[in-house]
């Protein structure tokens, strides 16, 4: 069963930063949207977005350039940790065919809840023709279970972020506003620059993981907002 947002904001180790001036100067320009309970950062969903693995693996990729799959550190909650340790050997013999690093077993994949990167990649990264793929998104598909039984919610709402403001939550995304709120500057990642083949706005790109993780009611709401923002 996937962890919910609920379980993974309790668990988790969320980027401490005083997020209020963010929000006011968001309120201030009229950029700030809602959908049900959640607050909308427009101008970052809105933000050109592509996730083209071809542009950010290592070894094809242009200087100065990261991949979430390569190059983030991932921290896992104690719940997801658990939930990879109990499908490791499905992970495992789903992995060997396609990955060296584990034909002779499952190599080390963790430290202290971060995924390891042996190789300079996560080491669920496969590196495929056309670029690195998640070799836990795979199993998930390949085996019909839920999204999220293995792959960890960090790695499902990249580009996105989830701020927990207490008695609301703000819902954003890696962009140049947040740098100062701890988030990597986008400049590092092809898909937030812009410069993407088939560039949407940003919310579109990942509509799929916001309706799986706060069901279609909000996924339609912050579609309509960020439609909203994008035609003014
Ligand atoms: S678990 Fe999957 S999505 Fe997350 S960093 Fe590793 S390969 Fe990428």
């Amino acid at each position: 069963m996937a962890l919910s947002l609920d379980a993974w904001l309790g668990q988790g180790d969320p980027l401490e930063a005083d997020w209020s001036g963010h929000v006011n100067r968001l309120a201030m320009r009229g950029q700030l949207g809602a959908a049900g309970d959640l607050l909308l950062d427009l101008p970052a969903l809105a933000a050109p977005y592509a996730c083209e693995p071809d542009t950010c693996t290592p070894g094809r990729r242009a200087p100065r350039t990261r991949s979430c799959c390569a190059d983030l550190d991932v921290e896992l909650a104690p719940a997801e940790v658990a939930a990879i340790e109990a499908h490791l050997p499905a992970i495992a013999a789903s992995m060997a065919p396609v990955d060296p690093r584990w034909a002779e077993g499952a190599p080390t994949w963790q430290d202290a809840g971060t995924l390891s990167r042996p190789g300079k990649r996560c080491v669920f990264a496969v590196a495929a023709e056309d670029g690195l793929r998640c070799g836990l998104h795979r199993l998930e598909d390949a085996d019909g279970l839920p999204r999220g039984t293995v792959k960890p919610l960090p790695c499902r709402l990249f580009p996105l972020i989830v701020v927990d403001l207490g008695d609301q939550r703000l819902l954003t995304a890696v962009s140049r506003a947040n740098i100062r709120n701890g988030a990597p500057s986008p400049r590092w990642f092809p898909c937030l620059r812009g410069d993407a083949r088939r560039p949407a706005p940003l919310a579109e790109g990942v509509m799929d993981t916001i309706a799986e993780v706060w069901g279609a009611r909000v996924a339609r709401g912050v579609r309509k907002a960020v439609r909203e923002f994008t035609a003014d």
